[in-house]
């Protein structure tokens, strides 16, 4: 903003707020849940989009062998693996606990750790940290 800026009164404002949830069943008569439809968390860690794509191509492998009965059970672990490892990591900017709230302020803590962690957060963030199961 430009120097001298000042805010007057406010127009209108939201909550923003996280859902972390995982539909139940993911696949019945016939009908398979993927993406968001089937999965939702916080955007923290980049997953959301990828896991979708990913359920899209397990789909797509199961129809191609008429396995599509396998999809739950092919899906839900990795799904629930994900979802509450973005839950958790999403404590970390926002969350009330001590250990969040001490991570925020030693931000230095952070700088020394992130190049330690790296080829982990990358593996985690390109899903490549589990197998998908099929054949
Ligand atoms: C701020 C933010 C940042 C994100 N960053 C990342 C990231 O960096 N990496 C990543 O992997 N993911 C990211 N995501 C998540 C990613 O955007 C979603 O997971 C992904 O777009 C979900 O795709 P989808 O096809 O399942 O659902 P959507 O993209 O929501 O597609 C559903 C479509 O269905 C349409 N639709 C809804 N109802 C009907 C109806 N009744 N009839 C016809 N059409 C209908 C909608 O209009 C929409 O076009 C982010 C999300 C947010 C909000």
């Amino acid at each position: 903003m430009p120097p001298g800026t000042t805010i007057d009164s406010v127009q209108w404002d939201s909550e923003f707020g996280f859902a972390h949830r995982i539909a139940k069943p993911l696949y019945a008569d016939n009908i398979c849940l993927a993406g968001d439809a089937a999965h939702i968390h916080s955007a923290f860690g980049a997953r959301g989009m990828n896991l979708g794509i990913e359920d899209a191509y397990v789909f797509a492998a199961l129809v191609a062998e008429d396995r599509l009965s396998d999809y739950e059970s092919l899906r839900r672990p990795v799904i629930e693996s994900v979802v509450k490892t973005v839950a958790r990591a999403t404590e970390i900017p926002r969350g009330k606990t001590m250990t969040a709230r001490l991570v925020r302020r030693m931000p230095w803590l952070v700088s020394w750790m992130a190049p330690k962690a790296e080829g982990a957060v990358r593996t985690w963030v390109l899903g490549l940290d589990h197998e998908i199961g099929l054949e």
